[in-house]
């Protein structure tokens, strides 16, 4: 049986989710008819806090549809350099909103209030209105890293100065939730709007909700309507949805350990150079000496143990729902033997 680290994606439905999506009410969702929908929505918009929802196909078109909804063509918008918005949509951001990316340096994909503050243009004609700051939590290029609290309550005051709004794309904000223990509607009242994926460590095989005030949300659904993104019985799918936020929540923390065990395992090999702090299921380090990224995942290849290259130096792993905790020892003991 093959062991994928490559993503938290390669997830595949457990039997109680399929039970869930034969036992699922549907209807219209584009007529606003679909019960399975409905409570999904009504489900993550409590959790947060926020007046609330829209359940979208993927992590991506609600991010993009947040960021039509919060700009105007020619604006700029707020982020890391290393964010998915940025280097990971399409382009989607000139595509979709016409709005073009102030890119910041920050550290492992997290942006400093201090650099946001710096980066807001002045009112001048010459210059892009900013308009939006887009933060990522947990931040998936710096290994699944958790923002500081602090950080984000300081951003969010420089935003509240500048008149800017603040989205959150929180593909894995479950995980980061877990690893830090807060509360999901801190995260609602600072955030103008937030994207939750259940495709990622939640074990959904799609979608991904936004969540945000109920003005912002009607804005919302019309443009994902503009996408295509307007489904029809969605609440088979919704359904799985509602199982994970009731079954796989609080078990994100294995995939934490997990993580922390190869980790652990991986430092006490010499050819394993630098490696990013592994704060929730996400391992990103230096393979050096004998192996390169490319040699190791193919030598993981051949004992069915599936990793990411991802640059010329760098290798990802990243645990979630099917990855147990042998499959997981099986790692530890093949990766000890090179
Ligand atoms: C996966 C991911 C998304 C959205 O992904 P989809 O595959 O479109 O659901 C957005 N942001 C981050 C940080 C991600 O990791």
């Amino acid at each position: 049986m093959t062991i994928d680290y490559r993503s938290d994606t390669f997830t595949k439905p457990t039997p109680g989710m399929l039970q869930a999506m034969l036992a699922a009410e549907t209807g219209d969702d584009v007529f606003g008819e679909d019960p399975g929908v409905n409570r999904l929505e009504a489900m993550m918009a409590d959790f947060f806090g926020k007046a609330a929802a829209l359940y979208c196909p993927s992590g991506t078109m609600s991010n993009q549809v947040a960021i039509k909804a919060h700009t105007l063509p020619g604006d700029e918008v707020i982020c890391s350099h290393l964010a998915h918005v940025y280097i990971y949509e399409g382009g989607g951001i000139a595509f979709n909103a016409g709005a073009q990316v102030r890119p910041l340096t920050g550290e492992r994909g997290m942006i400093s209030a201090a650099e946001v503050a710096a980066a807001i243009n002045p009112d001048d004609v010459h210059k892009a209105r900013t308009s939006l700051v887009c933060l990522e939590n947990t931040a998936n290029r710096g290994g699944g890293c958790c923002y500081d609290w602090e950080e984000i309550l300081q951003i969010r005051a420089v935003c509240r100065e500048h008149g800017l709004r603040l989205h959150l794309d929180g593909a894995r904000l479950f995980n980061a939730l877990i690893a830090t223990r807060q509360d999901p509607k801190a995260y609602g009242e600072t955030f103008d709007s937030i994207s939750v994926c259940l495709n990622k460590g939640m074990g959904c095989p799609m979608g991904s909700v936004l969540l945000g005030g109920t003005e912002f949300i009607r804005e919302a659904r019309r443009i994902r309507k503009k996408l295509g993104g307007g489904l029809r019985q969605a609440g088979y799918m919704a359904a799985t949805g509602i199982y994970a936020m009731e079954n796989h929540l609080q078990r994100l923390e294995e995939d934490h350990q997990h993580a922390k065990q190869i980790a652990h395992t991986l430092l006490e090999k010499n050819f394993t150079g630098h490696m990013l702090p592994v704060e929730t299921n996400i391992l990103i380090f230096e393979v050096a000496g004998d192996w390169t990224p490319a040699s190791f995942a193919a030598h993981l290849e051949k004992e069915s143990i599936r990793v990411m290259p991802i640059s010329g130096t760098q290798v990802r792993m990243v645990t979630h729902l099917d990855v147990t905790r042998e499959m997981v020892d099986r790692t530890c003991e093949i990766i000890s033997l090179m």
